[in-house]
């Protein structure tokens, strides 16, 4: 039987293109990157850091006490994975999770963005989902929501400068649980079958 490692990006270039996908699982053939934004890599691991600090405080940040009830992950796995079926294995790297009083968990990722957006972006929302059931996996009490939080910059009026400011967004995942599973399923399929075709919608 084949074994098949998915991630949420993996199955969001499914949802993208077929093809794209079938290439880069089956014959390691990936799209071209385009170099990242180094200012969003720099205020990443600087937010990283910062979340590292009140864990080991115990503490939430200060800009999410009394948003969240809960408290941040005690320690937080470098890469998670969810045996999905016999052929499909789940795997991802979470940015952060909540814990909960009644032992369940929750995840948070976060985005840097331009502005405060006011839609989530289904490929976010397919990411909290597979996001959900790595955490199910380990610890087997989930909430079926995620947290979003955006950083994004503004000027600040008083000293003339930039800031960042964040804005949380708790994402309801209960129609997405169901959708996402038969994403996976989809995808592993079309791993077993011929070369997709490649999509109109295509932008590479
Ligand atoms: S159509 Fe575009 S997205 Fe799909 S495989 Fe070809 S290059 Fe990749």
């Amino acid at each position: 039987m084949a074994k098949f490692f998915l991630s949420a990006s993996s199955l969001n270039m499914f949802n993208d293109c077929p093809r794209c996908f079938w290439l880069a699982v089956n014959k390691k053939l990936y799209r071209p990157r385009g170099p990242m934004p180094s200012v969003a890599t720099g205020i990443d691991l600087v937010v990283k850091e910062i979340f590292d600090h009140y864990r080991a405080l115990n503490q939430l940040p200060e800009f999410l006490d009394g948003k969240i009830p809960g408290k941040l992950i005690p320690l937080l796995p470098r890469t998670m994975y969810a045996q999905f079926s016999p052929e499909v294995t789940l795997v991802g790297h979470l940015d952060e999770a909540i814990q909960f009083d009644d032992g369940s968990y929750a995840p948070l990722d976060h985005k840097t963005k331009n502005r405060d957006p006011q839609d989530i972006h289904p490929t976010y929302k397919l990411q909290l989902a597979v996001y959900r059931l790595l955490l199910n996996e380990k610890f087997k009490k989930v909430k079926d929501f995620g947290y979003l939080i955006y950083f994004y910059p503004v000027h600040n009026e008083e000293t003339h400068w930039i800031r960042f400011s964040g804005s949380l967004k708790r994402i309801d995942l209960q129609d997405h649980i169901k959708e996402l599973e038969e994403t996976i399923r989809a995808a592993a399929e079309c791993l077993k079958r011929p070369l997709p075709e490649p999509s109109d919608k295509c932008e590479f």
